[in-house]
């Protein structure tokens, strides 16, 4: 079996790459520790969209420590820059908050079309299969057409019944329907599939909405998560379209995908720092065992440790 590391480390080699190659360009050889080589480390940083405010807090923390005495070398500016981000991702996490004592857990999922919401879902109800858990999807997504099919195909590949309707059906009958029935059956975990129109129309967000009273007046308290899949492909664009979601939707967490496919890997950090809200999960490829709970120190061991 393939370590969970291994898989933090291949996917996140694009970054690696393109952030080593700035950063040492900035910081190795015998240059003089000035204004310079501060401003170049400032720009790898920002380049690899790990965000401005993030960039400007690291290099002024290297900056003070170096001006202690505290770090002299390349290499311990590198720990210096570990230890930063291991605090700033650690800084607000917390367990997935499942319901105990065989109570289902609901976890809604939205984002905008493309960013991996029904793919993470087939991924995740795989996960949570071999964790043991009874796995139940439903298909509120009735927007398109394929979109249904899509999560019925994922049903079928993680043996996980799916409750969906038409296309074009009323989300929330779908939603009401699957609450129903996870309820009935005993599930552990209910996995709901949202429709992802731009994040500025109205449309959505009301829809949206009306999907979360419907399940919380079959179930009160839930969802007990929602969480708002980022396309990490998209860098510094997807903290600026993440935003808009934080204002119609009371997000809890995040799942980051495409971690694979991207040189700006750096945005995990950029986009907990701005939202505040934990990764949960994280991408890494379109099989089913591509997602991976999100952990920090692997995260930041891949990125910056040498082979
Ligand atoms: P949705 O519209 O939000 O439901 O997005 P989908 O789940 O349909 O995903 C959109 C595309 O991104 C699909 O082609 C997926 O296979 C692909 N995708 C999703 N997650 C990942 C990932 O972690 N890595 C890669 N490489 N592709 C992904
Ligand atoms: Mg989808």
């Amino acid at each position: 079996m393939k370590s969970i590391f291994s898989v933090f480390k291949k996917g996140l080699k694009k970054t690696k790459t393109s952030l080593s190659r700035t950063i040492s360009g900035a910081i190795t050889g015998n240059k003089a520790w000035n204004d310079e080589v501060y401003e170049e480390l400032e720009a790898a940083l920002i380049q690899a969209d790990f965000g401005v405010q993030t960039a400007l807090g690291l290099v002024e923390d290297i900056r003070d420590r170096y001006k202690c005495g505290d770090i002299a070398t390349s290499a311990e500016i590198i720990d210096v820059i570990k230890e930063d981000l291991e605090k700033r991702l650690t800084s607000d996490s917390r367990e997935i908050n499942f319901q105990r004592d065989g109570k289902l857990t609901v976890i809604m999922f939205i984002g905008v079309n493309g960013s991996g919401k029904t793919t993470t879902i087939g991924k995740l109800a795989h996960h949570l299969k071999s964790e043991g858990k009874k796995v139940m999807l439903a298909a509120c997504d009735t927007f398109r057409a394929a979109a249904v099919e899509q999560l019925k195909l994922w049903g079928e590949r993680t043996d996980c019944p799916v409750v969906a309707a038409q296309h074009g059906a009323d989300p929330s009958a779908v939603v009401f329907d699957a609450v129903s029935s996870a309820l009935a059956k005993e599930a552990d975990v209910l996995l709901i599939d949202t429709a992802g129109r731009q994040h500025t129309s109205k449309g959505l967000m009301d829809e949206l909405g009306k999907i979360c009273r419907t399940i919380s007046k079959v179930y009160p308290n839930a969802p007990h998560e929602v969480w708002l899949t980022v396309d990490s492909t998209l860098g510094s664009n997807a903290v600026t379209q993440a935003k808009e979601f934080t204002k119609v939707a009371n997000i809890t967490g995040l799942a980051l995908t495409k971690l694979d496919g991207t040189g700006k890997g750096g945005m995990a950090v950029a986009i907990h720092e701005q939202l505040q809200l934990p990764v949960f999960f994280a991408g890494f490829g379109e099989q089913v065992s591509d997602l991976q709970p999100f952990n920090a120190d692997y995260y930041i061991s891949a990125i910056f440790d040498k082979e």
